[in-house]
């Protein structure tokens, strides 16, 4: 007779923990940290502990006996599920690193290549990434002839975005467009047919996407009572931090997991909701409660990272905020400083002053580690980017890529740099490529004609298709009209090639306004040098190898640096000293949010997020005056965040020089 072996839920609780649980935990955390079963909502403010409660209840579920394994923590970020990991494993031994944790994605990834077969995925599926479901779409667009259109037609990236904002926003591709891309309204039609070509390729080729992930997850825990039943008697404990910028998707999903038992606990604050433009719904949060009949709800007030200074200033904003779960943080922590408000003259005196606060401070001994730059948007960041390279302040930036490394800024920089070395080869072969009919072969023959003339910037006399003819003439009168400007200051050489690159720019990049920016920021740097080669080597993208000068002021560890983040990546985080640049109305908030009070609503939650991640310093600075390209205007009104923050709570500086 055949045995039935039976594993039993849950082991006893042992009542004997290694951790002190009622002296690291307030009241309410420990109510929460002791409640294993049922739902359960932690909706608290910034730096209230929530995620210090999710840890601490990991680790007293292990230490009650529970299998790590069946402890599901999800999160939004890989780091932070790794952070948390370490720290649970930190508490209660390297058993902490068996708990289930990841993505939403990670997790959906592991769990399709178990049951996806349930779903008729094969276990062998591939994951295809941005530019692999590019590539593929560039094949079908193709295909079906649609890359030679009269009329513009979106570029691979942006269909690519497109496709992705209609699942996560759960939208049809339609409604898409007409909220995102309504210059591309007439092509609706023809982006339906490239989608479902798009999906059905994928699915003859097993390949799976990021946002295919969730799809598929949710559908397997949907349709197949069997896979839903094993993965439901598998991860017995649902865990969640940062709920609020959870989409649909991940929300049903997270309720699907929790099956009958519903032993579910989501954390998170409504204030600091930043996600919607990715279809984040603040509503999962706020109405977590409503769809069970037992739901514990428990909330922090105490928060236990910012000084009361900072605290003040933080929750005086959030009165402004037309807000779902009132609340008001208070702490118990000294005073402290008033954060400060720093008006600068321009973009670069605010750079400047960043850096050298930045010295001050690890001259008194906060490491570079514990300080943090935080701005709205990524290219905020550039003028910093070279005022801390100037000073040899390491740093890393997260969250959008470095200033110098984008493409459309080297495109410019090579016009540059082949005016004042004509046989720059790297460079050449770099503004031939851009031209139309011009490929590597033929780029490189005439690279080698140009290095045998004496006169190299005359083009029209090299022998090229027609297609080529008409880009090398506007090439070589453009060339030929910088080199009379070689001894002029170099941002006139800089417009003169930012308006002959204008065409090109716009037809290679969709985003081309975002990266036109970028050039008037390139444009405003370029205008405190004096000539061309000083310019260029201060820009070079490989510092110089031999560097023997010794302007190193920070003497610093190789680990130690400083962070640069946009506010987004900086969710979940907290520094002793923070600083937050470019407060001006139209940078932070942006030109964008000024359309819908919906957009201002989150702006002012990022500014949120952005004031809570200090602990003892706060900086907001903004530069007096500042114009903006694509506007066409003028920047000079402080952000209205700095007021709504309460002049009372903060104090201004000045810079002297
Ligand atoms: P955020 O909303 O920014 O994600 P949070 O609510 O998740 O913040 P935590 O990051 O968990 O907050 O905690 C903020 C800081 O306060 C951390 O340094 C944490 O260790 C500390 N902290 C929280 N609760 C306590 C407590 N009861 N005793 C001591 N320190 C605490
Ligand atoms: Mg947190």
């Amino acid at each position: 007779m055949a045995r039935v072996f039976k594993l039993t839920d849950t082991a006893p609780q042992t009542g004997d923990y290694q951790l002190d649980y009622e002296a690291l935990l307030n009241k309410q955390q420990l109510e929460a940290v002791k409640t294993f079963s049922g739902p359960v909502l932690c909706i608290a403010g910034a730096g209230s502990g929530k995620t210090r409660t999710l840890i601490y209840r990991v680790a007293r579920m292990i230490e009650s006996g529970i299998a790590p394994e069946s402890i599901l923590l999800l999160t939004f970020t890989r780091k932070a599920a790794r952070n948390m990991l370490n720290r649970v494993a930190a508490l209660v031994g390297e058993e902490g690193r068996r708990v289930s944790g990841g993505t939403y994605h990670s997790f959906a990834s592991i769990t399709l290549r178990q049951y996806g077969h349930y779903l008729g995925l094969p276990a062998n599926f591939s994951i295809i990434d941005e530019s692999d479901c590019a590539d593929i779409i560039n094949l079908i667009r193709a295909d079906l002839g649609l890359n030679k259109k009269e009329t513009r037609f979106p570029q691979k990236k942006t269909l690519l975005d497109i496709f992705s904002k209609s699942v996560n926003r759960e939208q049809t591709i339609e409604e898409i467009i007409e909220s995102d891309y309504s210059h591309f309204s007439e092509h609706s039609k023809d982006i339906v047919v490239i989608l479902e070509r798009f999906r059905s390729y994928k699915k003859d080729n097993y390949l799976v996407d990021y946002d295919d992930l969730l799809v598929f997850l949710l559908r397997l825990l949907q349709e197949s009572e069997e896979a839903r039943a094993r993965i439901n008697q598998r991860f017995k404990y649902i865990m969640a931090d940062e709920y609020q910028d959870t989409n649909g998707l991940q929300a049903r999903i997270t309720m699907l997991l929790g099956g009958n038992k519903k032993n579910i606990m989501v954390v998170g604050d409504d204030s600091q909701s930043i996600y919607s433009f990715r279809g984040a719904r603040v509503r999962n949060i706020i109405e977590f409660p409503q769809q069970f009949d037992d739901c514990q709800i428990i909330k922090l007030e105490r928060n236990y990272r910012s000084t009361s200074r900072i605290l003040e200033a933080a929750n005086s904003l959030m009165q402004h905020a037309d807000e779902g779960f009132k609340k008001h943080l208070f702490t118990r922590r000294e005073e402290g400083e008033k954060p400060a408000v720093v008006c600068c003259q321009d973009d670069q005196e605010q750079a400047m002053f960043v850096a050298a606060r930045i010295l001050e401070l690890r001259e008194q001994g906060v490491s570079l580690n514990d300080m943090a730059v935080l701005f709205r948007s990524s290219f905020h960041a550039y003028q910093l980017e070279l005022e801390l390279k100037r000073r040899n302040i390491p740093y890393v930036k997260w969250g959008g890529f470095k200033f110098l490394e984008s493409g459309h800024l080297k495109d410019i920089i090579a016009h540059m740099r082949v005016v004042q070395n004509p046989y720059d080869q790297v460079s050449w072969l770099r503004i031939l490529l851009l031209l139309e009919g011009i490929g590597t072969q033929t780029a490189t023959e005439i690279f080698r004609k140009i290095k045998e003339s004496d006169n190299p910037f005359e083009l029209n006399e090299i022998k090229a298709r027609p297609r080529a003819k008409e880009g090398l003439k506007r090439l070589s009168e453009t060339l030929k009209n910088a080199a009379q400007l070689i001894n002029e200051k170099p941002s006139r050489l800089l417009d003169l090639f930012a308006e002959y690159y204008f065409p090109i720019l716009k037809k290679r990049f969709d985003d081309y306004p975002k990266r036109m920016k970028d050039i008037d920021a390139l444009a405003m740097i370029c205008q405190r040098f004096g000539d061309l080669s000083e310019f260029l080597s201060e820009i070079a993208l490989e510092p110089p190898k031999d560097s023997s000068d010794n302007n190193m002021i920070v003497d610093s560890d190789d680990d130690e640096q400083l962070i640069l983040s946009t506010i987004h990546s900086a969710k979940g985080l907290e520094w002793h000293s923070v600083f937050i640049i470019h407060a001006l109305e139209g940078r932070f908030p942006s030109f964008n949010a000024f359309k819908s009070e919906e957009q201002l609503e989150e702006e002012r939650r990022l500014m949120y997020v952005a004031m809570t991640r200090a602990c003892e310093n706060l900086a907001i600075s903004y530069p007096g005056t500042m114009w903006d390209p694509v506007s066409g205007a003028l920047l000079a009104k402080p952000s209205r965040f700095i007021d709504e923050s309460g002049n009372d709570n903060l104090e201004t500086w000045h810079i002297s020089r």
